[in-house]
């Protein structure tokens, strides 16, 4: 990654993808983790982080509105130690209104929710300090791709108030296949799973969002994701980015031979 390139408005913030994972990637040293340890020093200063998760898929599009959000231990079967994480970051109501604002009035704020492991596995890392507030934004089930998609654009004006817009999935996503191979001591990389990861790889770097919109509609799109919520917020991200943003891709790779463990930076 390197800091030249047609440069962006200096006050304008980046845009982030990120590939989450193993909730263990929160405690573990690993590739992942050091990965992102290394990416939080090329990001700028900025006011507040907005959140958009694959582990808040609901009906609705909703936007956290506590002062202080819980951390949320949204699995089962880990280490008691990824159980006692606490991410103690504040929350933001005037961010959460102002996102509100921009998605439209089908969203809403809600208090019911927190920051759950696709956020906080993310933010240990990129953020361990803790010191900056936090909002996130959930997933619609609702919605089709091309929806998210335009919600994403939405938020596109929070990159020039110092919001850095942290969306949290993975492009390929299937765990039952993942599980089932690496029982079988198999970590070898599916073909299905490599062209998913190049066809999105394309899509982004010539800013093509008609492309990114129909990945889930591919025969290689519904093995690499048997449900979408995993895929769906990199179309937050992508919807926020420009056609004139640079596009680099700091981390990238596959965890258990198939996760796709690639992370998108816009601007
Ligand atoms: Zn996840």
């Amino acid at each position: 990654m390197t800091p030249d390139g047609p440069a962006q408005p200096a006050s304008r913030m980046p845009v982030l993808f990120v590939g989450h994972g193993s909730p263990v990637n929160a405690i573990e040293d690993n590739t992942w983790s050091r990965s992102l340890r290394a990416l939080a020093a090329w990001l700028p200063k900025m006011s507040a982080i907005l959140a958009v998760s694959a582990h808040w898929y609901v009906p609705g599009t909703f936007v956290t509105g506590n002062a202080h959000p819980r951390t949320i231990h949204d699995f089962s079967g880990f280490a008691y130690e990824l159980f006692k994480i606490e991410y103690r970051a504040p929350g933001s109501l005037d961010l959460a209104r102002r996102v509100v604002e921009l998605l439209g009035d089908k969203a809403g704020i809600s208090n019911d929710w927190g920051l759950d492991h696709g956020t906080w596995s993310v933010l240990v890392h990129l953020r361990p300090e803790a010191d900056c507030p936090v909002v996130q934004v959930g997933l619609d089930v609702d919605l089709a791709p091309a929806q998210h998609l335009a919600l994403g654009r939405t938020l596109a004006p929070l990159r020039d108030e110092k919001v850095l817009i942290l969306a949290s999935g993975n492009l390929t996503h299937n765990l039952r296949y993942a599980m089932t191979h690496a029982l079988n001591d198999d970590l070898s990389t599916p073909e299905w799973a490599a062209r998913v990861d190049a066809e999105v790889t394309r899509a982004i770097e010539q800013h093509d969002t008609d492309a990114l919109v129909r990945v889930l509609d591919t025969d290689d799109g519904r093995m690499a994701h048997p449900t979408p919520e995993h895929y769906l917020p990199l179309l937050y991200a992508a919807g926020a980015a420009s056609s004139g943003d640079i596009v680099r891709f700091p981390v990238t790779g596959f965890d258990m031979g198939s996760l796709s463990m690639r992370s998108v930076m816009f601007g």
